[in-house]
């Protein structure tokens, strides 16, 4: 018999590649990105080869669709609009009410009231509004540049810092500010004891986040065209799904090392926390406002809503999510937590496989419910300890910058605590006393997290039911086959 070249692809490498059973959408890729090449620029090209060709591929299966932009490219545009309407007023929902649970929780308990400090502090610091927050969010959605949005997204927070001169030192905390040498000028540092995963360039560098939201509108819009030219396509949607293939089959490795990795990231923090009799009382308080108001929001208000509206048992759905929930408390990242959040959804939950893709990764980019709850609680904690008096027209301003910095806010560990700076801003609080609350912050931000997935989650199960109809039912699980039947 002759002997095949090496050359020569084995008969069923088509098959294999166009079983692809899996897909995923471009954050998958941060799972691994984060630990293996945190702030490097392989992990950005890594990133741009998946999001540009897997992304793209994968998605553009014309009999079955599997990610992102495939969902979209074969959706009604009716029935695109629809979810898109739904997911976005729902996500916007959600967060306010969780805002207005923190809020409420704050004014009944009055962590911060009776400390003394200095009320001198109050005012000046960098000049933030929430309009800034939105405005980068429309502008994140349009990317420019496709290579520069998988390397940065638009910030103009970290533009307006450097134009303010100054350099701020307290315990634990040093605000190094360069002089106003305008948009390009020399980085900032957020120093912190012990140090935090948190560090910052200008535009002009390189260790940016990338603008998740924009790749996702890129994609949407490409699914859409792709499911248009139809087998014109095929070539890319091909290659494109033997990318995704690998990066998941990696991904699967990777998942049963995690929980080593959970062990030595918890010790590690546990090892590096102050005494605990310097957190004081009042801090105390505040830890268990914001755990109140979480536990609220995700085990009560949020099941409430799913409740309602599917006549489903919540907790038989949160039980499915029960791997995501622990590895978002163990990373304090929800981008990186996204693809277990997907397993569970697509393996334990039942829900539509088309829906999924595109709710939770907009969810993950601007839906961060646990996140706008604490940014509420700790401004308000924050005047309460300069006691400063605020009135009801400044509470509405802080429900709705919270709302909005959620939104700006990555989903990385601590990115909450930077973006507080347009909260405490927008009602004249020291953007600096955000050291009151930094000692703090490693643990909150782990149970922020866990309910800015389950909201991210709950909401796939909410539209997906609201939407049921636009969809032709999809199977769900691994065993499924979805190409080529
Ligand atoms: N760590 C949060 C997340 O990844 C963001 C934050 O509130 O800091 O969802």
């Amino acid at each position: 018999t002759r002997r095949r070249s090496i050359l020569t692809p084995p008969p069923h490498l088509l098959d294999w590649l166009n079983s692809a059973e899996e897909n995923l959408p471009p954050q998958f890729l941060m799972f691994l990105s984060i630990p293996v090449c945190k702030g490097s620029s392989f992990r950005h090209l890594f990133y741009a080869c998946y999001v540009w060709l897997g992304s793209i591929g994968s998605s553009a299966d014309n009999k079955h669709l599997k990610s992102l932009m495939s969902g979209l490219s074969s959706m009604e545009s009716k029935a695109c609009c629809r979810v898109g309407v739904l997911t976005v007023t729902y996500y916007l929902w959600t967060t306010f009410i969780a805002v207005v649970v923190g809020i409420l929780l704050v004014i009944i308990i009055k962590p911060g009231v009776g400390t003394e400090m200095d009320s001198n502090r109050l005012g000046g610091g960098p000049v933030m509004t929430s309009a800034d927050a939105l405005l980068d969010l429309i502008r994140n959605m349009v990317p420019s540049n496709l290579i520069e949005a998988t390397f940065q997204q638009y910030k103009t927070d970290l533009v307006r810092i450097l134009k303010v001169p100054r350099v701020t030192v307290q315990p634990n905390f040093v605000y190094i500010m360069p002089d106003d040498s305008g948009p390009t000028g020399r980085a900032v540092f957020l120093e912190l004891t012990p140090p935090p995963e948190i560090h910052y360039k200008t535009r002009a560098g390189s260790s940016q986040q990338m603008n998740v939201l924009g790749i996702v509108i890129f994609s949407a819009t490409m699914g859409l065209l792709l499911g248009k030219i139809g087998e014109r396509g095929a070539p890319l949607v091909h290659l494109c799904q033997c990318i995704n293939e690998c990066v998941m089959k990696i991904i699967n490795t990777a998942v049963w090392y995690f929980p080593f990795g959970i062990i030595f990231l918890i010790a590690g923090k546990m090892l590096d926390m102050q005494d605990p009799s310097t957190l004081g009382k009042k801090l105390g308080w505040y830890t268990i406002t914001v755990l109140a108001g979480l536990f609220v929001h995700g085990l009560i208000l949020l099941p409430f809503f799913y409740l309602i509206l599917t006549r489903k048992n919540p907790f038989t759905f949160i039980r499915g999510l029960l791997q995501a929930l622990v590895i978002a408390l163990a990373t304090s990242s929800s981008s990186a937590t996204l693809p277990i959040t997907m397993k569970c959804l697509l393996e334990n939950c039942n829900v539509d496989r088309q829906i999924a893709r595109f709710v939770l990764p907009v969810g993950a980019t601007i839906n961060m419910d646990g996140t706008a709850l604490y940014e509420a609680v700790a401004a308000i904690f924050i005047a309460q300890v300069n006691d400063y008096e605020l009135d009801f027209s400044q509470l509405v301003t802080i429900s709705i910058t919270a709302t909005a910095a959620s939104i700006g806010a990555a989903g990385i560990p601590q990115a909450g605590l930077v973006t507080m700076v347009i909260v405490l801003t927008s009602v004249g609080l020291p953007p600096d006393d955000i050291t009151l609350i930094v000692s703090i912050d490693w643990v909150l931000d782990r149970f922020r997290t866990m309910i800015n997935v389950l909201g991210d989650a709950l909401a796939v199960g909410i539209i997906g039911h609201l939407c049921q109809k636009d969809f032709p039912r999809r199977p769900t699980g691994k065993s499924q086959p979805s190409y080529g039947t």
